[in-house]
């Protein structure tokens, strides 16, 4: 199984720890640093973008893999 083509990005500075991309990703790649923002592992997402399109805080966003 190859690797996706896009991969969920957080940007700290606007994250704020809602817990929104969490419940809505659907590989459970997300998760919450110490109640200070979400973190993605990038093993795990697959660049679905639902977290992008349900954050209210248009923190995370997908982008192409380097
Ligand atoms: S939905 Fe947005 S603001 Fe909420 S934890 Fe996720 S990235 Fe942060
Ligand atoms: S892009 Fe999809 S798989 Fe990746 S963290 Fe967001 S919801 Fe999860």
């Amino acid at each position: 199984m190859g690797i996706s083509k896009k991969v969920a990005i957080v940007d700290l500075s606007h994250c704020v720890a809602c817990g929104v991309c969490l419940t809505v990703c659907p590989k459970g790649a997300v998760s919450i640093d110490r109640g200070c923002n979400s973190v993605v592992n990038e093993q795990l997402c697959v660049g679905c973008g639902k977290c992008e399109k349900h954050c209210p805080a248009g923190a995370i966003t997908t982008k192409w893999r380097i």
